[in-house]
């Protein structure tokens, strides 16, 4: 194994920071611009969110709901709106600091590349590649075929590759399928198979 490609949210980033964007700030931006209560403009954007669904690109992409919504706002200045509340999970930094020697680290997101890199602003040192799956790949992981082009663009066999995240299906069942040996991380400790990126140990020398 030569290389270890982490997802962002959920995983090096504390998933809080994301879910205030689309659960809170797009909420408010939306209740704001058409003058209805937050709990009404909750209520819709959330509805619209789920007849999209999470399995289509469109989701992902701030500029279709901005649109969509009719929001005259930037996505740079919302970002910086609640800088202060991202946060990175202590035990990432330390594992990311550990590994950064003996293997090539990635980071790969379903996030466009402004998002992945204002998460990562501060942790750029630490990874090899980074991948913004709707930038760069023109589509979301949700088919093996991403992890594979993701491989070949970085000229390692899927075998080569190991991959972390929190998410069942784009971080566990498609990349399994890639062939890429897959680890899924649930910090609540129900679903998955470590609850810390500490016990990555017990699957690869640290
Ligand atoms: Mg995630």
């Amino acid at each position: 194994m030569k290389a270890i490609s982490f997802d962002v949210d959920g995983t090096i980033v504390d998933g809080k920071f994301m879910d205030r964007f689309w659960n809170e700030l797009i909420p408010k931006y939306y209740s704001e611009k058409h003058g209805i209560d937050y709990s009404k403009a909750l209520e819709f954007v959330k509805k619209c969110y789920d007849e999209v669904g999470d399995k289509d690109l469109r989701w992902y992409l701030p500029d279709y709901w901005f649109e969509r919504f009719q929001l005259d706002i930037e996505l740079k200045d919302v970002l910086e709106e609640f800088r202060g509340e991202l946060r990175i999970y202590p035990d990432a930094l330390e594992v990311l600091e550990k590994l950064r020697d003996k293997y090539r680290l990635i980071a790969i997101s379903n996030a466009v590349r402004e998002i992945m890199e204002f998460e990562l602003e501060d942790m750029s040192e630490f990874f090899w590649k980074t991948f913004s799956c709707p930038s760069d790949l023109g589509d979301i992981r949700r088919k093996p075929e991403i992890y594979i082009d993701v491989c070949r663009s970085i000229n390692l066999s899927p075998t080569q590759l190991l991959h972390v995240g929190d998410h069942p299906y784009f971080d566990f069942e498609v990349p399994t399928k890639a062939g890429i040996r897959s680890i899924l991380i649930d910090r609540e400790g129900v679903n998955g198979h470590i609850k810390s990126l500490r016990e990555l140990e017990d699957f690869i020398p640290l």
